[in-house]
């Protein structure tokens, strides 16, 4: 499978489409899109590569993962796939929005597949499974691909930090816990593609991620 990042503007945010080259099936990841110029972006993308959307997957629902998604389940169609444990931060949008000073008019999300450790999405004839990585949220989840060696971290592991914990339901031993047990056991070649800034590798955050030393 092939991935492409698209940085939106609302705290840096990473959405990712990965899709299967050969069926052109894909999957949105975390939209967070929010004006026209970041959803035409997306959908230039989709029209110009003959892409045909399956789902929206959010790796937790905090805004700027999820701002984007009434825009892309009206726009493709699709179910939105998430971890029913972020459910109550899917239900709170406004309350978000007003907690970081977002002027936006945000729409709540509600889950349609619920997600849970193990399953696998099926993307064309590949696949990502979910990894449960509680901390950063309750819900949080990875998607790996371990086909094509990636790995969809969300908020939280990124290249040399990890995700806030200070947010309503986070937990810093849980977070390091999730990373420790469930990420640091893939493959050393594993990419890391997470929710803000650039990538990374499994064995590079084991020898240098400075919070998990
Ligand atoms: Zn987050």
């Amino acid at each position: 499978m092939k991935i492409v990042k698209f940085e939106y503007s609302l705290f840096g945010i990473n959405t990712y489409i990965v899709f299967d080259p050969e069926s052109k099936e894909c999957v949105i990841i975390d939209p967070g899109m929010i004006n026209d110029e970041e959803r035409a972006a997306m959908q230039s993308f989709i029209a110009k590569n003959g892409l045909t959307v399956t789902n929206i997957i959010n790796t937790h629902l905090h805004i700027d993962h999820a701002i984007g998604n009434a825009w892309a389940k009206k726009m493709f169609d699709v179910p939105t796939k998430a971890n029913v444990e972020d459910s109550p931060l899917g239900e709170r949008m406004k309350q978000q929005a007003a907690m970081f000073g977002i002027p936006a008019n945000v729409a709540d999300v509600s889950i349609d597949i619920p997600l849970r450790e193990g399953d696998e999405i099926p993307v064309g004839k590949d696949k990502l499974k979910v990894i449960h990585v509680p901390g950063h949220s309750p819900g949080s989840i990875a998607l790996y691909d371990a086909t094509d060696g990636f790995l969809i971290s969300g908020d939280a592991l990124f290249a040399n930090s990890i995700g806030r914990t200070d947010l309503p339901g986070g937990s810093h031993s849980q977070l390091i816990k999730s990373i420790k047990d469930k990420l640091f056991t893939l493959p050393g070649d594993t990419v890391v593609y997470p929710g803000h800034g650039g990538p990374t590798t499994i064995s590079h955050e084991i020898r240098h991620n400075p919070f998990l030393r």
